[in-house]
């Protein structure tokens, strides 16, 4: 590549995204400085991108500038906060070509413009292809939805058709043939995710707990449960699944990518009984795209019953980076 580390910044990150009123200084400085309202906590996440690890190495380069903004908006969807500015570390291997810059910043730059997200800041390295954002954004103090407050009775929804993008890659990377209209489905599904910001915000006041799904359903709702200290049980037959991914694997598999695959980016929350009726007539799920698919228990652990109350057994429950 011939451009400079700083002629590269200049031209593909200094105006990314959209500009905001709060940014008192973006790329250019030691550090940004960004004018946080008063009356609300700031939210901070962050996540990484790695090539080989969590997308294959010859995706399109728009697709990685989407999903590494996208799995950290997820993050802030999932506390009902909302999004504001974005920092982007990049290690970049020698042999990136201009072309794939382009791509990759335009979008990073598409997803941060829908979410009104200012781009203010970041590292450039070179090195192998990584990409790690940093977001920020904030919450009327003290109404985040966080992962800890479920209690046994309340009820368990997830957003969308979780399972798609495990076909998605699957489809990606050779392992899956599927129909025409199916893998094409599936692997937008996967390359281009949809953080569910709207459904996180309006959550707030509704929902008693919230995690976004990255790791695979069962094992992130696991992870509700248990930080809530109790436990959950999913219905089998309610998990929701999209007709492509049932025509790409067949129902039974199609469910089980639904409860351990990941990638999904969906939202699952819990509602107390006594707030149900209100969310279904001020969020009405068809409207919404959210569905009830189990209750939280008293005694913990993460299960999965039939209609007909038998237990089904899955060889995980999730994604786990240091898994043997
Ligand atoms: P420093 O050496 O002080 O860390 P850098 O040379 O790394 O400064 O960065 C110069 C400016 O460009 C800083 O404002 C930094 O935040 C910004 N920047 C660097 N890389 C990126 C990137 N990939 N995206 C957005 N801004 C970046
Ligand atoms: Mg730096």
């Amino acid at each position: 590549m011939s451009l400079s580390e700083f002629a590269l910044i200049d031209r593909y990150f200094r105006n990314c995204g959209i500009k905001r009123a709060d940014v008192r200084l973006g790329v250019g400085d030691d550090a940004a400085l960004l004018d946080s309202p008063a009356g609300c906590d700031l939210v901070a996440a962050i996540d990484t991108l790695v090539s080989g690890i969590h997308f294959p190495p010859a995706s399109p380069a728009a697709s990685i500038g989407h999903r590494v903004l996208a799995v950290n908006l997820s993050d802030l969807a999932a506390m009902g906060a909302t999004p504001a500015w974005a920092l982007l570390a990049l290690t970049l291997p020698t042999n990136i070509d201009e072309p794939w810059l382009d791509e990759f910043a335009a979008g990073f730059a598409a997803l941060a413009r829908s979410h009104d997200v200012a781009l203010v800041g970041g590292d450039t390295t070179s090195g192998p292809l990584c990409a790690t954002v940093q977001i920020l954004g904030h919450v009327p103090r003290s109404q985040a939805l966080l992962r800890s407050g479920a209690r046994p009775g309340d009820l368990v929804f997830v957003s969308g058709t979780p399972g798609d993008a495990a076909g998605g890659l699957a489809v990606e990377q050779g392992r899956l043939n599927a129909p025409t209209d199916a893998a094409t489905y599936l692997r937008k599904r996967f390359l281009y995710p949809t953080p569910r910001m709207a459904l996180g915000k309006s959550l707030r006041g509704y929902a008693s707990a919230c995690i976004d799904v990255s790791d695979g359903l069962l094992g992130d709702v696991g992870k509700l449960a248990h930080a809530s200290g109790c436990g959950v049980e999913l219905t089998y037959e309610a998990i929701p699944v999209s007709e492509a991914l049932v025509e790409a694997v067949g129902d039974e598999r199609a469910r089980e990518l639904a409860l351990t695959g990941g990638d999904d980016y969906e939202l699952c929350f819990t509602v107390s009984p006594a707030n149900v009726g209100k969310l279904r007539q001020e969020l009405p799920p068809e409207r919404w795209g959210y569905g009830l698919i189990g209750a939280m228990r008293g005694a913990p652990g993460a299960m999965v019953k039939t209609d007909q109350g038998n237990v089904m057994e899955f060889s995980h429950s999730g994604y786990d980076h240091f898994r043997k």
